[in-house]
C-alpha cells in the first residue's frame, strides 16, 4: 500500500487530548479563554469589573448582568458536562472516517437522541466556520466525482450518475505538501458558470490557482486570479504530479 503523507499528518492524540481537556475545569477554562482571551467583558455594558457566582456565572459589577461563558455558543443551556462535548468534538474531528451518532452514543455513554443532537450542532458550526474561510496565496484546485474511480463504465468528467464536486486547498507556501485550509462544493456541472460564484466569495483576488488546465477554469485569469494550469495524467496519477503533492 502506498504511503500518503496526508494520512500521517499530526493530529491530537487521545493522550494529549486527555491531558489538555480531560477534566470539566479544563474545558470550562478553554471555553472562557476562547470567549474572553483578555479577561471577562460584559456583553451588556462592556465593563470588565466582575465577580464570580456559583455555576460558573460571571456578574458584571456595573450593570449587574449575569453571564455564562457558554451563552450564545452551542453549549448554551446544555445539561451535559462540557467534558462530554469536548470528547464528542475530538471523536468527530480526529478520525479519517465520519463517526455515526450511534458510535458517539456508545463512546460517550449518552442516549442516541443526545448523541444525534450533539453531532448536528458540531457539524453545523464546522460548516459555518468553513463557509467563512477565505482562501488566499497558493491554492490547488481540482474537481472529482462522488464514487471515485470505477473500473466499469465511463470515467472522469461527464460520467453518468455521479455528483461532481470541486475541492480547493490552500497550502503553506514554504511547504506545499502542508494543507492550511480547504473548501469543497458539490456542483451541477464542472463548468465556469457553476465555478465562478464559488470563486467570487471564497477566494482572495490575486491568489495563485493551480489546476489541471480543464477549460472550465479558463475564466480564472479574467476574474482576477493568477491561473497556473498544469497538464495532468488522469485519476490518481495526478497526485504524483510534482505541482500537486
Ligand atoms: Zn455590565
Amino acid at each position: 500500500m502506498p504511503r500518503y503523507d496526508i494520512q500521517f499528518q499530526k493530529g491530537l492524540s487521545l493522550r494529549e487530548f486527555m491531558a489538555r481537556y480531560g477534566t470539566e475545569e479544563q474545558c470550562v477554562e478553554a471555553v472562557r479563554m476562547a470567549r474572553w482571551p483578555h479577561g471577562f467583558e460584559c456583553p451588556e455594558c462592556g465593563s470588565t469589573r466582575h465577580c464570580h457566582l456559583s455555576r460558573g456565572l460571571f456578574q458584571c459589577q456595573d450593570c449587574r448582568k449575569q453571564t455564562s461563558p457558554t451563552a450564545g455558543t452551542i453549549f448554551q443551556s446544555t445539561k451535559l458536562p462540557l467534558a462530554v462535548w469536548f470528547q464528542a468534538m475530538h471523536l468527530l474531528t480526529q478520525g479519517k472516517h465520519s463517526v455515526s451518532a450511534l458510535e458517539l452514543k456508545r463512546q460517550l455513554g449518552v442516549c442516541y437522541e443526545t448523541a444525534w443532537n450533539m453531532k448536528q450542532k458540531i457539524l453545523q458550526v464546522m460548516l459555518e466556520r468553513e463557509a467563512r474561510t477565505v482562501l488566499s496565496g497558493r491554492i490547488e484546485v481540482d474537481d472529482a466525482y462522488v464514487g471515485g474511480e470505477r473500473h466499469l463504465g465511463k470515467r472522469g468528467r461527464g460520467a453518468a450518475g455521479k455528483t461532481p464536486f470541486v475541492v480547493a486547498v490552500q497550502t503553506d507556501p514554504e511547504n506545499p505538501a502542508s494543507v492550511l485550509h480547504l473548501r469543497m462544493k458539490a456542483l451541477r456541472h464542472v463548468a465556469a458558470r457553476d465555478l465562478k460564484p464559488w470563486f467570487e466569495v471564497g477566494f482572495t483576488k490575486g491568489s495563485t490557482i493551480l489546476t489541471d488546465g480543464w477549460q472550465a477554469y479558463n475564466f480564472l485569469d479574467e476574474a482576477g486570479f493568477k491561473h497556473e494550469p498544469h497538464k495532468m495524467p488522469g485519476g490518481w496519477r495526478s497526485s504524483k504530479h510534482p505541482a500537486f503533492p
